[in-house]
This record gives structure tokens, sequence and C-alpha cells, in this order.
């Protein structure tokens, strides 16, 4: 290798290597932080409570509740609820909204075990909310064309946001919107299966709608529906 073509490859690798490294730091923490998931359950497999109940539950479940939530990672109902394996069925989807298959595995569940409590659980400062907002609002009160991106999210709490006729410009326009998508999603369930809508006829399950406080922790009652309501009331 001549002199100057020797510094020509040095120059180039010290121009590479940045990246190299970096690339190669990338991959480490992403080894990393499955290891962690790795070790994490390993002391979930060892705790005792929860040996108890995987042998208490592991032939069968039978689950009392079902929440859905949001898949946002502050809002587990597991520990919200303080509830052990077996006791909530729990479909979770951004913005807690009840497309086709979240409400066939609500159905499913009603069907199936014995629940008594449905609850629809919103959130504080919910992003998926928040995007829908902001849809709305570029789109100047119009919901998004259905080529716009993560339409399957945005698009139901745009609609439940329309129709509960929220000023989107307004003070409060985010948390009244984020009732208004809890109280959309519970009418859906009911609108849409037979089997949901029936249980809650016959007085076997009730219909809770809440909202989470992501400081306080509580999970907030915005309405019941229960046989002897007629309709949602929001309080
Ligand atoms: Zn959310």
């Amino acid at each position: 290798m001549t002199r100057s073509k020797f510094f020509l490859t040095l120059l180039a690798m010290v121009a590479i290597s940045p990246s190299i490294a970096l690339q190669a730091a990338h991959c480490d923490k992403l080894k990393d932080d499955w290891h962690s998931l790795q070790k994490a359950n390993k002391s979930f497999i060892s705790n005792p409570k929860y040996e108890q109940q995987r042998s208490q539950t592991a032939r069968e479940q039978n689950p009392t509740y079902v929440v859905l939530s949001c898949a946002d990672s502050r809002t587990p109902p597991e520990i919200i609820f303080n509830q052990g394996l077996g006791r909530i069925f729990c479909p979770r989807v951004a913005g807690n909204t009840a497309g086709d298959q979240v409400i066939d595995s609500i159905a499913f569940a009603v069907n199936t075990w014995d629940v008594t409590t449905v609850v629809v659980m919103g959130h504080e400062n919910c992003g998926a909310v928040v995007g829908a907002l902001e849809r709305l609002r570029h789109n100047k009160g119009k919901v998004d064309r259905p080529d716009g991106i993560f339409n399957a999210v945005l698009i139901p709490i745009e609609k439940a946001i329309v129709k509960a006729g929220i000023d989107i410009y307004g003070r409060h326009a985010l948390e009244k919107s984020i009732e208004a998508n809890v109280a959309y999603v519970a009418k859906r369930l009911i609108k849409k299966s037979s089997i949901i809508a029936e249980a809650l006829e016959k007085g076997r399950i009730t219909i809770v709608g809440s909202v989470y406080h992501l400081e306080s922790g509580q999970a907030k009652e915005l309405f019941i529906l229960d046989k002897c309501s007629s309709k949602i009331h929001l309080h």
C-alpha cells in the first residue's frame, strides 16, 4: 500500500467507525433489554404468590372482569385494580377502541365465563385521543380521509368526538374527548354484539365507563350501564 493510500484508508476508517460503534452499542442494548425481560420473567416464575395463582388457574380461567383499556404502558388493569392472574380478561389497544376483534373477544368472554362487569377504561392524556383531536383540528372538524395513517386507531376516536359535538378548539377538549370516546365504545359494544346486549338486558353484566388518572391512580367512574339504565348517563 502506498503512503497516500494508507492515509486515505485510515481517514475512511476514522469516518466510519463512530457509526459502526453506535450500531454495535445499539445491538447490545437490544439484547440487554430482552435479557432484562427474561431476568424479570425468572423472578415472576419464582415468586410464590404467582406460583400459587398459576397453579390455581393453569387448567382453566373464569375471570369476573373484562377491562378494555388503552395499550399505554401506564395503564395496566391488573396492577391498577390490584388483581392477580385469572381475574381480568383484558383486551388492550391504543385508545381503547372497539374494533371487530376487540368486540368479539369481549363477547366471547361474556358468553363463556361468569363475567359480571365490563369496564371501558380511558385515561388522562391519552396519546391516541390527542392524535385524533389534532387530526380533526387539522382537517377543520372533518373525520380524516380513509388513506391517512393510523386510521384503525384514530378514525373511531375522531367519530366519537364529532358525534359528541365537542368543541375541538375549546377548553378541556381533550378531557371531554376522552370521556366521549369511552361512552362511544361502550355504546358500540352493545350495538355491535347481540351477546353483550343480551347479557346487559338480562342483568348478567354491567358496563362501566371509567377514566384512569395517571398521577393519583384513581379509576374514576363516568357511568354505569345496567338493566335499570335505559341510556348512558355521564356524570
Ligand atoms: Zn391511551
